[in-house]
């Protein structure tokens, strides 16, 4: 069998969602959208159903896919409905829906409904991507409220630039949230991950943690909080092959590495197929046998190459971590040009296998 595999740590899962909570004091709803990142949405949340406070995913299909793996828990959808024939199943099953745009409000109170929904209702503070325009907020919560299609309304935004703990536009986003729901008396949830981690003083009553239950920091410089995530996800597999060459030999596609000594090269049984990113370059680290190294080369599709020439006792069947609790997924991104985020969102035909359950 192929060794490629990633493993899932879901006590590690369950420690990070935990310190978001004990961070912030708020109630958390655990962003498992796009798959849980490429986690598994159902185990991630059967692992967490029984202490998270709720769930969140980006559509009706995900939600979906968790009801009918029979997660009971709240789950808000993160852009409410794309069509307004989304609203009988919203209603059937219990969905928190986010509304974003003054057109979905329009199709609230066009369609009958049959029981109250629980609305988020969005706000664009500053980050001009979907929400409501804050000149008009205030009159869609009284909307919201007077069509009496609603039992709650929870009050939202989000933050472009929380990730940037030197930015001032996340005070200036809270800043135009808070002024603008002057007088609405409901409860606020306005901060990811980075604003759990970063942002200690953001008014909370719900956080909404993503990327830090997976383990890995948003942020591109060490944090307080960050040292505390466990890493999630271990993506592993085996040397399949070794070469020994000497100086001047060109190695992969494009040649794009050439030995400058003699050298001893590991052949690894992943690839861009399995998500790891091709734009990686030479240098970036693995962890071979406990040891760290660096990939060599250009990734291909199912296998990529590492130098074993300072660590003899390496070989065929040896173990690789591309990332994990030693090499991190953030590392890894950061030298292909990339986030963590786009990192496990891309993993793809590597088997699963979950512990810590
Ligand atoms: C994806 C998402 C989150 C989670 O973001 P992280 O940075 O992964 O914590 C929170 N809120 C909204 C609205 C999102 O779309």
């Amino acid at each position: 069998m192929r060794p490629a595999r990633a493993l899932i740590d879901l006590s590690a899962l369950r420690h990070n969602y935990q310190l978001a909570r004990e961070t912030t004091g708020a109630k958390a709803l655990a962003v498992i959208k796009a798959d849980a990142y490429g986690h598994g949405a159902v185990r991630v949340a059967q692992a967490l159903e029984a202490q998270a406070d709720g769930f969140a995913v980006a559509c009706i299909e995900e939600a979906l896919e968790l009801r009918q793996a029979g997660i009971c828990a709240p789950i808000l959808l993160l852009e409410g409905f794309f069509e307004a024939d989304e609203l009988p199943l919203i209603v059937e099953h219990d969905f928190w829906c986010v509304v974003h745009s003054l057109w979905q409000l329009d199709a609230i109170e066009q369609t009958i409904v049959g029981k109250p929904l629980n609305i988020w209702l969005k706000m664009d503070s500053g980050m001009h991507r979907v929400g409501v325009h804050p000149a008009d907020y205030e009159s869609a919560y009284k909307r919201l409220l007077a069509s009496e299609k609603v039992a709650k309304v929870v009050l939202m935004t989000h933050f472009a630039r929380a990730d940037e703990l030197g930015s001032a536009r996340t005070d200036e986003q809270v800043a135009i949230f808070q002024s603008a729901r002057e007088g609405l008396s409901a409860e606020v949830s306005l901060r990811n991950s980075p604003g759990v981690m970063g942002w200690p003083n953001v008014p909370s009553d719900w956080v909404r943690p993503g990327i830090m239950l997976y383990g890995a920091t948003p942020f591109d410089q060490p944090q307080s909080v960050a040292d505390r995530l466990q890493p999630v996800m271990t993506l592993e597999s085996k040397v399949i092959c070794v070469r020994e060459l000497p100086a001047g030999e060109p190695v992969g596609y494009g040649g794009a590495f050439v030995t400058d000594r003699n050298m001893r090269i590991g052949v690894v049984a992943m690839g861009y197929a399995d998500g790891y990113p091709r734009q990686a370059p030479t240098g970036t680290p693995v962890m071979i046998d406990g040891h760290r190294s660096q990939l060599l080369g250009r990734v291909s599709m199912d296998m990529l190459c590492v130098d074993l020439t300072h660590v003899p006792a390496a070989g065929v069947g040896s173990r690789v971590e591309l990332w994990g609790k030693n090499v991190l997924a953030s590392d890894v991104a950061t030298h292909a040009g990339t986030i963590p985020y786009q990192i496990f969102c891309n993993l793809k035909r590597v088997p699963r296998l979950y512990s810590g359950d």
